[in-house]
């Protein structure tokens, strides 16, 4: 068996609620543009894909029929792509619940977004995550046999996640994804990152954990999280700079930077099966 300690998994969010064409042209956008990225980020490394669909006018959506396609290209026309699929239960902000619920709960990929708490969204809107949703949407994964990735915003949702794991709704051991930078959640530093892990590990030990830093703490949140052992996540969902003033070209660079970054650390890549080992995930 390798020894996958020193293995970190590269999740890719290529497309997320927010970039626009106009913001940049090359934010993957159309459901065939966003499975032919993620088929280029797997062949680049990343072995998590978190996928979100947008509407016709570009618009962040739950719609059902957008997921289905993004979903059945992968496991059709890129069958020989073994990323493990993540899908957002959030797909922006103010979507219904029902509609949140169905791209995971009928696609059934290997796991699914779970936002653990309510918050104040950029100063300018509410992300709403309340607790009967929740509790819904825990065992509703549960039953579709879909893994949470947990995203937390701020220490107080990894409280909320320990409360969720003792009332059964989250089953240990679980899987954070550590989203820092968001204004009106922590900002993107060492040292929150250092105390989010402490949090975590007291709360729920054992558990896998994965870091992203949107906007200028980016860099500082990737080279930190692979100190620590974490996994990473990059990609245009939290940054469309590739660095100050420039424009990133696609997914692939950011994947390409961080398998750089991860092998100049001594460390190596996760494939997508040693990443369903670490994560808990059944082999396939
Ligand atoms: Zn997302």
């Amino acid at each position: 068996m390798t020894d996958l300690r020193n293995k970190r998994i590269i999740t890719v969010a290529t497309t997320g609620a927010w970039p626009t064409k106009k913001d940049t042209p090359n934010v993957p956008i159309e459901p065939y543009e966003i499975a032919e990225e993620i088929y280029n980020c797997w062949k680049e490394g990343a072995a998590v894909a978190h996928i979100h669909c947008r509407d016709d006018e570009g618009r962040a959506t739950m719609e059902f029929r957008k997921y289905e396609e993004v979903v059945t290209l992968l496991r059709t026309k890129y069958s020989d792509c073994d990323i493990i699929l993540n899908i957002t239960t959030s797909g922006g902000i103010g979507l219904s619940e029902d509609d949140r619920i169905r791209p995971f709960y009928e696609l059934k990929p290997e796991m699914a977004s779970y936002d653990c708490g309510t918050m104040n969204w950029q100063h300018n809107s509410v992300f709403e995550n309340n607790p009967q949703f929740l509790e819904k949407l825990g065992l509703l994964m549960q039953e579709a046999g879909v893994k949470p990735e947990i995203e937390v915003f701020d220490p107080g949702m990894i409280y909320n996640a320990q409360y969720y794991i003792k009332k059964g709704i989250l089953k240990a051991p679980c899987h954070f994804q550590f989203c820092m930078g968001v204004a009106g959640g922590i900002a993107a530093s060492t040292k929150n990152l250092v105390f989010m892990k402490s949090v975590m590990d007291e709360v729920a030990p054992g558990s896998t954990w994965s870091a992203f830093g949107v906007g200028k703490g980016a860099m500082e949140i990737m080279y930190a999280a692979i100190a620590m052992g974490g996994h990473i996540r990059v990609g245009m969902e939290d940054n469309v700079l590739y660095r100050k003033g420039q424009v990133a070209d696609n997914n692939m660079q950011f994947v390409a930077r961080a398998k750089r970054v991860i092998e100049e650390f001594n460390c190596e890549v996760a494939t997508p099966s040693e990443a369903r080992e670490i994560l808990g995930l059944p082999a396939r």
